[in-house]
């Protein structure tokens, strides 16, 4: 189905609801910009939902992103569609006519999040939010504090009896079966590309594999599992046997910093590894850790942080970088460098590993499809009538996300006079 919408003129389109969409989208609202934000997963919230807190002061993410979600709310300036993508862009600065389509979601605004439909569901899903550590239903909120608190439908995870089940379960008549794909066009006068991040696929680097031991995690994976509404509650275990660990490795620039796969640093790594130490020390005072790294890179205002844990007398530093995991009888891994300061080889057995993949740009292939400027690694480039923030742009921490955010809508702004 597809529908022209009219927007009002100088409105500005911004793709992505992460943090950077977010603070792009109220700032240009703020000035009296009628703002259009459209997001592809059924939550805005971006990446930093799916942290456990973030640095610098380790709060929740529900601290940045709520006061964010009741200014949108509290802002009829800014019209937000999420399961929705960009189709195509054409026009040009100050006269953009965007086509985008919004998938169904299958559940309709009369929704309570009273949760009858998921009671009533036997079917499941993998949890995507939870990096397929555990199942949803296949119809699920996705996640404790989404925005907008809705439940969406699978319908593809679902039985015609387990969709008939949740139909009937819902007393609201918030279960639309019917809902389609819907196309629509906007005429717009500036486009933010607030598209951010996605993380490096660690099934790449073959030596570190991945896909061979349970023990191996990624950084993303850690987040959720010391998260309250992660797959185990916020207790770091073990995926597949729970076990407690006693040892962990940290394996810093798994796929960043290599010509062969991010010849970029992706900035926050060693930062997200040093805050995840603070996870694990929480929960396991005796725990030995220990860091693989090529440098330690914490810039400026994350010094400090780096020294405390530096201090630790249970976190050890190996400068060298990983030759190769291999995984163990017992469940365990067995990590292998070559320390560059001593030149020894170094072969340290673990109960868990954590990879610190870097963050890639997670429109890569389609700002390529849609001829944007990128550089050659797929960040965007700004051009007279388009301007790219946050990690869209350049791999960065949430502060300068949002940074960047305002300056990007201090350019949108400007193009619609
Ligand atoms: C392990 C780890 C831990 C981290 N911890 C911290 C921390 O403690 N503190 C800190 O400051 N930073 C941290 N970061 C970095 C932080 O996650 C980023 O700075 C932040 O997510 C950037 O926000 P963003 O909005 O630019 O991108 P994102 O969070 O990626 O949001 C982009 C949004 O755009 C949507 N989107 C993507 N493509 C499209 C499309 N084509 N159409 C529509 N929508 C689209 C996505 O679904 C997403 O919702 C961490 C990173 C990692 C890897």
């Amino acid at each position: 189905m597809t529908d022209e919408r009219s927007a009002p003129a100088g409105a500005v389109l911004v793709v992505g609801g992460g943090i950077s969409g977010l603070t792009a989208a109220l700032e240009a609202a703020e000035v009296g910009k009628d703002v259009f934000l459209i997001e592809k997963n059924p939550y805005l919230g971006g990446r930093v939902a799916q942290l456990n807190q973030y640095f610098p002061k380790l709060c929740p993410p529900s601290c940045g992103l709520e006061i964010n979600f009741q200014r949108i709310k509290n802002n009829r300036k800014v019209r937000v569609h999420t399961m929705t993508e960009v189709k195509n862009v054409s026009g040009g600065p100050g006269s953009y006519q965007v086509t985008l389509e919004s998938k169904p979601r299958y559940i309709n605004n009369n929704c309570t999040t009273c949760g009858a439909c998921a009671d009533a569901c036997n079917d499941e899903r993998d949890n995507d939010f939870n990096f397929g550590m555990d199942k949803t239903k296949a119809v699920y909120k996705p996640h404790d504090h989404a925005f907008p608190m809705k439940y969406v439908l699978d319908k593809d995870a679902c039985s015609a009896e387990g969709l008939q089940a949740i139909k009937d379960a819902c007393k609201y008549d918030a279960v639309d079966l019917d809902m389609q794909s819907k196309e629509f066009t906007l005429d717009v006068s500036s486009i933010v590309w607030a598209t951010g991040w996605q993380p490096y696929d660690p099934t790449n680097m073959d030596n570190l594999n991945f896909n061979e031991s349970n023990a191996i995690i990624t950084n993303m994976m850690m987040e959720r599992l010391a998260s309250p509404g992660g797959p185990t509650g916020g207790k770091i275990l073990r995926p597949g046997d729970n076990k407690e660990p006693e040892s962990f490795a940290f394996v810093q620039c798994a796929g960043s910093r290599d010509e062969n796969h991010l010849e970029y640093c992706s900035y926050i790594c060693c930062m997200a590894s040093f805050k995840q130490i603070t996870y694990i020390r929480e929960r396991y005072p005796e725990a030995k850790i220990t860091v693989f790294y090529i440098d330690l890179r914490t810039p400026g205002k994350y010094e400090k942080f780096r020294e405390e844990i530096m201090a630790d007398e249970n976190v050890t530093f190996v400068k060298g970088k990983v030759a190769d995991i291999t995984a163990e009888d017992d469940g365990g891994v067995t990590v292998v460098a070559e320390n560059a300061v001593t030149g020894e080889k170094v072969q340290e057995k673990v109960d868990m590993a954590i990879l610190a993949t870097g963050m890639e740009p997670a429109a890569k292939e389609q700002a390529a499809a849609l001829g944007l400027a990128t550089d050659d690694n797929g960040f965007i480039l700004a051009d007279e009538g388009m301007a790219a923030c946050g990690c869209a742009k350049k791999a960065v921490d949430v502060v300068t996300s949002g940074q960047s955010a305002t300056a990007a809508a201090m350019k949108a702004i400007q193009a619609g006079r």
